[in-house]
């Protein structure tokens, strides 16, 4: 019976997001973003048709 080695779960998993600062609040995964949401699209947003933004948040 082999030992299984249990590491410390430190893989750095971080995610990244594209994000409206206006008022919906709205968010992008990268999937999204390279397949074109690259501005805020909610109707009635303060930040509407503005670039999302680039962060890194922990997945
Ligand atoms: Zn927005």
């Amino acid at each position: 019976m082999a030992p299984r080695q249990i590491g410390p779960v430190e893989k750095m998993a971080k995610k990244t997001v594209y994000v409206c600062d206006g008022s919906c609040h709205g968010a992008a995964t990268e999937e999204q973003w390279i397949a074109g949401a690259k501005t805020c699209s909610a109707t009635g947003c303060n930040m509407h048709g503005m670039p999302l933004k680039r962060r890194e948040i922990e997945a």
